[in-house]
């Protein structure tokens, strides 16, 4: 087993700021907290790793979820999100989404985020996969995460009692005495005063760093989804859980064997129009797999997407949306037209080539319904959180409505009971050893090959031998993709252990030497703790239930 480094090498923090709260990310989750803190009159800190609109959530293209339609119900979302969860979702967690969803969702339009309209004025609907009523809304056609982040950007410029740090990446967590939550270490690139690292301290830090796709070669995720949130918490000793369940998007462009990073999003909502996947030979293999043929949950159409691949010996399948018509195309995806034009690829008249891409990840820091972790004090908010709501696979347009939901949640929670201000236990000189960024690579390939949409004990064998295999070193001056290397095999590493651990398939994750659905022996989550010599430890938990105490706390 790989050594994993137990705090970020770094400087001594060389500066201190203070708040009431510290927001680590500035997608939907990390601004919505922020703002909900501020009804109580706290002052928060946001700190964000790139500008404050780099994250997954202004690459949002589909939706956000929420039962708006008079003929829709929280009781009827509730069930599409646990038939698609495969029996592993928290059903109170999934509960608290879909009730407080609707309320939510018209709580942006009153923050100033622009909906798309019928000619009647009511919130225009689409459907997508695994949904069975009309209920994800939309901005820009296709544009729903860029115009939330924009109103919500606006909205915290115009707080004075948010200080918002752009290029500040977090590092580790700080503590007290008693093992809560006192601030972070961060790492802060050229502002002046607070240049290098620093400390940032407040007696509640809230996660909100989004996912980890860049875990993988292949992913619909930006360069800032390092997974340092999960990384961070997993240092500190926090609980992680669910980490096997990767979504995979099915319609991913295909830009050929060689592409990596971030690749185009093709979104469901397109088939939800009417867009339908064939293979090479002309044929509609979707309609023989499921009922809802290719509208069916992600990682159903996924994995038929993987076998028909297989059999045709190809590294990819078409998706054929040339009957939505040029209207339809510029009115309701103007960002993906664009996205296919600039590839030379028209949708309107031509087949786009798609294949399966890392996409999203349900597992995280796990917490209980109000954000709370396994360590006093510390918060996780919307991707970087395991909430329960996706059990194994997660709902279409859902993870949005998660960042709104929970972030009200935990606001509510941290106004109510903020924790004490004790002396925090600065990390002093460290000698601690990183994984160098030039084996950030040799990691993604790894895993893209061994632990993506097809897994088996032999694949997984084969991503520990190299996980193991890899060797930390001094770094004398770290750079952030040293540090964010780090954190991606520290994930890596505890992923490929929970996806051999669990020998089923369910949701997102697919065993090939475990074909079937095993209730009996995996109705339950796998947790992890980082030990403090670097070594997991893993144990399986109720999927329910989850309750993290404030012991101790005013
Ligand atoms: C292409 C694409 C399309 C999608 N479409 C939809 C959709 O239609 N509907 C839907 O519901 N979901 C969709 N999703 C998923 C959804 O966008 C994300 O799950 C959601 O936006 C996550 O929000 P977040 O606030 O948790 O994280 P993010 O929006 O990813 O924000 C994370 C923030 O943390 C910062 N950060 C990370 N690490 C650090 C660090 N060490 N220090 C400081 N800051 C850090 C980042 O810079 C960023 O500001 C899509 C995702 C992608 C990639």
């Amino acid at each position: 087993m790989i050594q994993l480094p137990v705090q970020l090498a770094a400087a001594q923090p060389g500066w201190t700021v203070r708040a009431d709260v510290i927001v680590v990310g500035s997608g939907i989750a990390g601004l919505a907290t922020a703002l909900h803190l501020r009804r109580s009159g706290l002052t928060v800190l946001v700190v964000t790793k790139a500008q404050v609109n780099e994250g997954s959530t202004r690459w949002a293209q589909g939706g956000i979820a929420a039962a708006l339609a008079e003929d829709d119900s929280p009781a009827e979302h509730l069930e599409d999100t646990l038939e698609a969860g495969v029996g592993l979702c928290d059903e109170e967690a999934v509960r608290a989404l879909v009730t407080e969803g609707p309320a939510a969702v018209r709580g942006l339009i009153s923050l100033g985020a622009r909906f798309d309209t019928e000619p009647d004025g009511e919130i225009a609907l689409t459907r997508e996969g695994g949904h069975h009523r009309d209920r994800i809304a939309h901005a820009g056609g296709d544009a729903t995460g860029a115009e939330i982040s924009r109103a919500m950007v606006e909205a915290i410029a115009q707080d004075p009692g948010i200080e918002l740090v752009e290029n500040a990446l977090a590092l580790d967590l700080i503590t007290d005495v008693t093992g809560a939550a006192q601030g972070i270490t961060l790492h802060v690139m050229g502002t002046g005063q607070r240049d290098g690292v620093g400390a940032a301290l407040a007696p509640a830090v809230v996660l909100a760093t989004g996912g980890f796709g860049q875990v993988f070669r292949q992913t619909t995720n930006p360069y800032v989804s390092t997974g340092d949130g999960v990384a961070l918490a997993m240092r500190a000793g926090a609980d992680v859980a669910d980490l096997e369940f990767v979504q995979f998007h099915p319609t991913v462009m295909w830009l050929g064997p060689f592409a990596q990073g971030q690749q185009p999003l093709v979104s469901e909502a397109v088939r939800g129009e009417g867009a339908y996947l064939i293979d090479g030979d002309g044929a509609r293999f979707m309609v023989d797999e499921h009922p809802m043929a290719d509208l069916a949950p992600r990682d159903v159409v996924a994995k038929s997407i993987m076998r028909r691949m297989r059999q045709t010996q190809t590294d990819h399948v078409w998706l054929d949306a040339r009957k939505l018509g040029a209207d339809t195309w510029v009115r309701r995806f103007p960002t993906i037209l664009e996205s296919c034009r600039s590839r030379g690829i028209d949708p309107v008249t031509d087949l786009i080539p798609v294949s399966p891409a890392q996409h999203y990840v349900s597992g995280g820091v796990l917490t209980d319904l109000f954000g709370r972790t396994s360590i006093p004090g510390l918060y996780a908010c919307g991707e970087v959180a395991c909430t329960g709501v996706h059990g194994a696979n997660r709902l279409a347009s859902n993870s949005l409505l998660e960042g709104l939901v929970f972030a009200g949640r935990i606001g509510s929670m941290i106004s109510a009971k903020l924790g004490v201000v004790r002396e925090p236990i600065l990390p002093s000189h460290q000698d601690q050893r990183l994984l160098p960024h030039q084996v950030r690579r040799r990691v993604q390939k790894t895993m893209d090959r061994h632990v993506g949409v097809l897994r088996s004990a032999d694949s997984l064998e084969l991503a520990a031998t190299e996980l193991n295999s890899l060797a930390t070193t001094e770094l004398g001056r770290p750079i952030t993709e040293d540090w964010e290397t780090t954190n991606i095999a520290t994930i890596a590493a505890a992923l490929t252990r929970h996806a051999s651990l669990r020998e089923e398939t369910r949701g997102s994750h697919w065993r090939e030497d475990f074909p079937e659905r095993d209730d009996a022996l995996w109705q339950v989550r796998l947790v992890s703790n980082l030990n403090v010599d670097g070594t997991l430890s893993t144990r399986t938990v109720p999927r329910f239930g989850v309750t993290y105490a404030d012991e101790g706390r005013s």
